[in-house]
């Protein structure tokens, strides 16, 4: 067991950092309030290798491995993980999926320039009545001759607004249940297509968007992969999705601790640092245990992911306890900077309105838990 980071990982980390330093977090506050995406920091991350840093370099990617790629999340998600979602997720979900499933001509046309910035992918699949139970949508596809006819809605859908290009899971034939589903992919300018920006508690500094879909006719070569693997092959994306996103769930929490250490010893009450006083260390020592933990069940999840070994449980261990770690951790932070950690002039705030999400997208807590109970036991507790 090597617990050493290798040279190329302290590199890319010490990398990832200075970019998070230098290019996120100064401007971070400027777009949060203004509600405004950074597009320049989308191109600066296409141009780093940030994005489909997972992807192979055949397709533009960067050919890293997991563990490699988790530590470029986290240090990224230190500064800010909505900005970290919106630059890199579409990478992440649909890149992962077109990588798997898609045509060499598919794969050809939509990986490069989504690696380099210059094209945002949204993946779609969650709807009005079908959230953690995926295998309800409603947004029927059905084939007319060469095209695909789609309509339907969803919901929540990250880079949804900004996307050039959508992987909708659609329903042919709702008698098959997860069987007769298909992945499609359309261009935003599609007659019928719309989307529509919905603000969120966090995200300040991202884009989520409901879709609608009303008689959106499609060539029907933009099948992703095979009609009836649609919900497998969405989920292949969300497996990876997964592990990213609680790569960024450290990344907040650390910094929630290392802002509360600065703090901590800066901001003098009673005639001497808060830091000072045992109540705060406790805090600051929970704070840095539950971390360092964490940290590790995410980077053994990544690493069962590279040798291509089982890692359901690991990974819904992960994500639920990162993501949980994320919300008490920046709880702290706040509580630690006082009334100064409710407003915007310190970077934690923004943390606890990100860190509720994150609770959310990718599986709830109480999916992955049902997911350990499933693997442990035997028994699907949901179907
Ligand atoms: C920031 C953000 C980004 C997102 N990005 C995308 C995206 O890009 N693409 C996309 O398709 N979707 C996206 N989503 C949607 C996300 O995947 C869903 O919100 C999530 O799957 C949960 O669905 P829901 O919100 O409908 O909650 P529901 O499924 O309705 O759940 C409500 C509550 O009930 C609980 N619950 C449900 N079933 C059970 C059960 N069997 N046992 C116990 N508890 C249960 C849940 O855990 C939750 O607490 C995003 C969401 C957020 C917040």
């Amino acid at each position: 067991m090597d617990f050493e980071l290798t040279d190329e990982q302290k590199m890319l980390k010490d990398v990832a950092r200075k970019f998070a330093e230098k290019e996120m977090l100064p401007t971070l506050r400027e777009f949060e309030l203004k509600r405004k995406i950074n597009f320049d920091l989308i191109k600066k991350m296409g141009e780093t290798g940030f994005i489909g840093i997972h992807l192979p370099k055949e397709y533009g990617g960067s050919g890293l491995d997991y563990v490699s790629s988790v530590i470029v999340w986290e240090q990224l998600s230190w500064a800010s993980w909505t900005q970290t979602l919106v630059s890199l997720g579409h990478g992440v979900l649909a890149g992962t999926i077109l990588l798997h499933c898609a045509s060499e001509e598919q794969k050809k046309k939509y990986l490069p320039p989504l690696c380099k910035g210059e094209k945002i992918i949204a993946v779609a699949t969650v709807e009005p009545n079908a959230g953690s139970d995926a295998r309800a949508i409603e947004t029927k596809a059905e084939l007319k001759g060469n095209y695909w006819i789609i309509n339907g809605s969803k919901n929540f859908i990250s880079a949804g607004n900004i996307a050039d290009y959508i992987i909708v899971l659609a329903q042919t034939d709702k008698s098959l249940g997860p069987k007769g589903m298909v992945l499609i992919i359309l261009d935003k300018d599609t007659p019928g297509f719309s989307a529509m920006r919905n603000d969120l508690i966090g995200d300040r500094a991202g884009d989520i968007a409901n879709l609608y879909f009303d008689d959106c006719k499609i060539p029907k070569e933009n099948v992703i992969g095979k009609v009836g693997r649609g919900l497998q092959n969405a989920l292949k994306g969300i497996d990876t999705a997964r592990l990213f996103i609680s790569a960024g769930c450290i990344g907040m929490a650390q910094s929630c601790l290392d802002w509360s250490i600065k703090y901590a010893k800066e901001r003098e009450q009673f005639g001497k640092p808060i830091g000072g006083f045992q109540l705060i260390q406790e805090k600051i020592a929970k704070m840095y245990a539950e971390i360092s933990s964490i940290r590790w069940q995410v980077y053994y999840a990544a690493y069962l992911k590279d040798k291509g070994l089982p890692h359901a449980k690991e990974l819904s261990a992960a994500k639920w306890l990162s993501s949980e770690l994320a919300v008490r951790a920046s709880e702290e932070a706040i509580r630690i900077h006082g009334a100064y950690g409710c407003s915007d002039e310190y970077p934690v705030a923004h943390h606890y309105l990100d860190s509720i999400l994150s609770n959310i997208l990718g599986g709830t807590s109480e999916m992955h838990k049902l997911t350990i109970g499933r693997e442990l036991l035997g028994i699907n507790a949901m179907y």
